[in-house]
């Protein structure tokens, strides 16, 4: 199997975006690769051995190596119907913090701004650890305050399930938006310096957290809607408002996320696989056992979600969250090692340096300069850390006693055990 910077053409812009990545940082907004590991090797990351290539996924040191990244943002992710939601979000945390300590000479913890032109500087490639889904704080937020000093930095709200603090965009809403709680969640990122990530949350949950943040916030792994009608896609209003807020939204790789019509594809085999399940929760179910030849995405649809983004938010407001899962990816687009040709594409399309520079990773190393900013201005107003709630928020019910309304008959059997 040919790895993918192996294919692609080495021309005049090939070495243009080469150039262009040796002095700008790439700072990728979203891998799950402790999931894969977790499941590959149940973490047991000497017996993985990161510094081998693994064709049967997309995401090793070598190929990091050669996808020339500088930060990439390490997601602790889980399922948001996953037992003991706290010890897992723990677990993925200590991954990441275990593979950082056993490849030491390869990667670098980035915990502020000022670490990612050192990670550049000294060659190695930067881990800025996020949760994907704040299923595991329970309600409270001490949880949150112990994530941010083992070094989280972003946390994505939430992930396919809503939360009874912040409904999911491929979910039924519990949580009207965002309840007093989550607006109490997110007054504590701002105070702790952690960027929001709005990917996964549902338009009215993420319109609700940008006029309740102080900070910018961002889409880590999210395309254009207009383009890609999937109910993870941002619809044009909200990448508006996420660009108003001095944020960013970073375009991703996922394949049903690019190219509309193999979503409609899969959205109708999973319709004829599951006629029971609820419409509102399709997009999250699993994928049917035989779904059959689909239409591939490519990486000329994903530079029209690029390009459609710079010209709806503006080159200040774009960035990169391939959001590599294990999972198939779109063609030219098949694993950590594409930046370069990616970059490549993008300038043979007429984009220039300046643009692709901040598309690379300037942008979100403005945002995370500006969430600390917002963070040190919160401490001087001496507002104290506010105390773990007393009355806790129930539980998201166990799934066995969900009704069938609410979640879709086969949504349990069903649940997704990867991220996207
Ligand atoms: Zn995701």
């Amino acid at each position: 199997m040919a790895l993918a910077r192996e294919i692609g053409r080495k021309d005049g812009a090939h070495k243009r975006a080469v150039e262009l990545l040796k002095t700008a940082p790439l700072i990728d907004g979203h891998n799950d690769l402790p999931w894969v590991l977790r499941k590959a090797s149940g973490g047991d990351l000497v017996a993985y051995d990161l510094t081998k290539v693994h064709p049967e996924t997309d995401t090793d040191i070598p190929r990091l190596k050669a996808g020339m990244v500088t930060v990439q943002v390490m997601a602790a992710f889980l399922p948001s119907e996953i037992a003991n939601p706290a010890t897992v979000t723990l677990e993925q945390i200590d991954l990441i913090r275990r593979m950082e300590a056993l490849h030491a000479d390869v990667f670098m913890p980035v915990r502020r701004a000022t670490d990612i032109a050192a990670a550049k500087r000294k060659g190695k490639i930067g881990t800025l650890i996020s949760v994907e889904g704040t299923v595991g704080c329970e309600g409270s937020l001490a949880p949150i305050r112990m994530w941010h000093q083992l070094g989280v930095r972003l946390i994505t709200l939430c992930h396919n399930g809503s939360l009874p603090w912040v409904d999911s965009s491929t979910d039924r809403p519990i949580a009207n938006g965002l309840s007093n709680f989550g607006h109490e969640l997110v007054a504590e990122l701002n105070r702790l310096g952690i960027i929001v990530d709005l990917s996964h949350a549902s338009p009215q949950a993420a319109h609700a957290v940008i006029k309740a943040s102080r900070a910018p916030v961002v889409l880590s792994h999210s395309n254009a809607h207009a383009l890609c009608p999937h109910p993870r896609n941002a619809p044009d209003s909200l990448i508006r408002a996420v660009a108003e807020s001095e944020g960013i939204i970073m375009a991703t790789f996922v394949p049903s996320f690019i190219n509309p019509e193999l979503w409609k594809r899969i959205e109708k085999i999973k319709r004829a696989h599951w006629p029971n399940a609820d419409p509102a929760v399709i997009a999250a179910l699993d994928d049917p056992p035989d779904f059959g030849p689909l239409p591939p995405a490519t990486l000329a649809q994903f530079c029209e979600h690029v390009e459609y983004l710079l010209k709806l938010a503006g080159p200040d407001h774009v960035g990169i969250g391939g959001d590599f899962y294990g999972g198939p990816q779109p063609v030219g687009l098949e694993d950590a090692s594409v930046y370069p040709a990616l970059f490549a594409e993008l300038i043979r399309r007429g984009h220039g340096e300046q643009v692709l520079s901040r598309l690379a990773g300037a942008n979100f190393l403005r945002v995370m300069r500006r969430v600390e900013r917002v963070g040190r201005t919160i401490e001087k107003e001496h507002q104290p850390a506010p105390k773990a709630r007393v009355r806790r928020h129930a539980r998201r019910p166990a799934a066995s006693s969900r009704s069938a309304a609410v979640l879709g008959t086969v949504r349990m059997a069903a649940a997704k055990p990867k991220s996207r």
